[in-house]
């Protein structure tokens, strides 16, 4: 049982947080710091590790997943550039912490989960907290979401080998796609915005993710 001093706490850690981890290190979008700021992390988290939920490193979930570390999803999150009106396509659903900082800041988030377990869990947690602009799908998001594309952007929080290609045709001119490229123990997180017929690609640098597994990204 949580009583109100823990919850005094954990929202004292999260102020800290903000300070500590994102603005101390550039994260500089009011609009994304705002979102952190409101998001209640910790319900996020396994029951057990809820005091860790606003420390420096990924934590575990369920599946053999990974929750990222806030800096990670900040980094990623400002790179996306998202406006209130944006469609944004997520790949990896998780905990549902990342969708949920986007359901803040952009008008629809599509969110695709290949394991059905971990969707219905997240797809209870944000109900209950109010998120109905996330629509979860089960399913391969190597492929992306091709029924809602184009969209405005497309995060995958999951690793990749390559850039899978349905991603880079589901973007809409201008529109950004975060994702970590390279091997299955580091890679580099890669930003490209789609520019007419071409792509702008910028890294952002080194990072650690699960396996993005599907058609387009890990075989097993
Ligand atoms: N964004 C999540 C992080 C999830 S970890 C969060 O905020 O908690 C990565 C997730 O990607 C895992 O849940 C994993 O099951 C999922 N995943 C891996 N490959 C996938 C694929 N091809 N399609 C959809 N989800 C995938």
């Amino acid at each position: 049982m949580i009583d109100k001093k823990h919850i005094d706490a954990l929202v004292m850690y999260r102020e800290k947080m903000v300070q500590e981890q994102l603005i101390n290190r550039g994260i500089t979008s009011q609009r994304v710091l705002d979102a952190f700021r409101k998001v209640p992390r910790h319900l996020f988290i396994e029951d057990g590790l809820i005091f860790q939920a606003y420390s420096d490193y990924p934590l575990p979930i369920a599946e053999g997943q990974t929750i990222s570390q806030p800096y990670i999803v900040a980094l990623m999150t400002q790179n996306l550039d998202l406006k209130p009106d944006d469609t944004i396509l997520e790949i990896g659903t998780g905990s549902g912490y990342q969708a949920a900082l986007l359901a803040q800041l952009c008008s629809k988030v599509y969110s695709v989960e290949r394991f059905g377990t971990i969707a219905s869990k997240t797809r209870k947690l944000l109900d209950g907290l109010g998120y109905h602009n996330v629509m979860i799908i089960i399913g391969d998001g190597t492929k992306g979401y091709e029924k809602k594309a184009p969209y405005d952007g497309i995060i995958v929080t999951a690793a990749a080998p390559s850039i899978p290609e349905p991603l880079l045709s589901q973007l809409k001119d201008g529109g950004r796609l975060i994702i970590p490229v390279g091997s299955e123990h580091t890679q580099e997180l890669i930003k490209v915005v789609k520019q007419g017929e071409s792509f702008k690609k910028e890294s952002l640098g080194g990072c650690r993710f699960v396996k993005l597994i599907g058609e387009y990204g890990w075989e097993k």
